[in-house]
């Protein structure tokens, strides 16, 4: 792979919560790399995903942080995160929902106003518009509000039209020899994964009962004897939420270890011993040093 005809650079995928980043990053890669889930917020960190091909490789960068306001610790860290993720990228990807502008667009849009960088829009989700026709002026209200220099409307879900929207992000990367290993699709550490995977299970089985706050540190993470063992803390703010996370007799917990542990032994193709447990640390989401002390670090 030489230089001359290779292009390499990063993109980001930005837009608010729900509009489906996480599952066109996956579709884009070709493997699940960030976790999906129907709440907002799943994903806190920043993930790489890798798309390497013959002449090119998009290195894609997710901002999961660009958020609504909110005055808390968090989301000052969020949203810090995401304007940074901004700068140094070659192309954004705006993603927004077919026919469904709101509000949290808007405070997106506003975020990419001082952006010299190329921003593309991919329209989500148009496998939900039966009437295609029906799009005609959403697209158009869109050209509107920004001078976009293209407007993709695509489906996560189908696969309709990445084809089309990497083309697009195609003709805006630099010239460049590819910046990682063909084969690594994530800089992430088996480590990230498990903590990911634990947030995830957990996530999805308290639904709407999730402790604001709740955070999973993977406290040691080694392997023994052929078996990796991981020992995962999940931290609340409160006294009070921990009965919510271990739920009835401990089931709660025990589903989700048992979830967890089945994930991560696929994912990692290796027998998993995964213990969880569950700890308070009051206040900590107004704590921007415990913040850094638990990984949400900038860096
Ligand atoms: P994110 O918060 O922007 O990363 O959004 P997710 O990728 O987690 O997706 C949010 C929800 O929208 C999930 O329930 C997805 O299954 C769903 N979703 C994502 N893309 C599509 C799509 O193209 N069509 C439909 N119908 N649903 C989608």
């Amino acid at each position: 792979m030489s230089a001359d005809n290779f292009q390499c650079g990063f993109v980001a995928l930005v837009g608010r919560p729900n509009v489906g980043k996480s599952s066109l990053l996956n579709r884009l890669v070709g493997q699940k790399i960030s976790i999906t889930s129907r709440r907002p917020q799943t994903t806190r960190h920043r993930i790489l995903g890798i798309k390497t091909a013959e002449h090119y490789q998009i290195v894609f960068v997710d901002t999961p942080g660009l958020h609504t306001r909110q005055p808390r610790a968090m989301n000052r860290y969020l949203n810090r995160a995401a304007a940074d993720s901004l700068t140094d990228v070659d192309v954004v990807v705006l993603v927004v929902e077919g026919k469904r502008w709101q509000e949290d667009d808007d405070w997106v849009l506003q975020k990419l106003q001082d952006l010299s960088c190329p921003v593309i829009v991919a329209v989500n989700k148009v496998d939900r518009i039966t009437d295609k026709q029906t799009l005609l002026p959403f697209l158009q209200e869109l050209a509107a509000r920004r001078d976009f220099v293209e407007i993709v409307p695509v489906s996560a879900r189908t696969g309709d039209q990445l084809a089309q929207l990497e083309a697009a992000v195609l003709k805006y990367l630099p010239q460049s020899p590819p910046l990682y290993d063909e084969d690594q699709v994530t800089d992430r550490s088996q480590r990230f994964l498990a903590a990911e995977l634990v947030r995830e299970k957990l996530f999805r089985k308290l639904g709407e009962e999730i402790p604001y706050g709740l955070t999973v540190e993977i406290e040691s993470f080694r392997e023994k004897g052929g078996v990796l063992h991981i020992h995962a803390l999940i931290w609340v703010e409160k006294t009070g939420h921990k009965p919510i996370v271990i739920g009835n007799k401990g089931q709660l917990l025990k589903e989700v270890g048992r979830e967890a542990r089945e994930d991560m032994q696929q994912a990692f193709d290796q027998k998993v011993f995964l213990q969880l447990w569950v700890k308070v640390k009051e206040g900590w989401a107004d704590d921007e040093r415990a913040l850094r002390s638990l990984g949400y670090d900038e860096s």
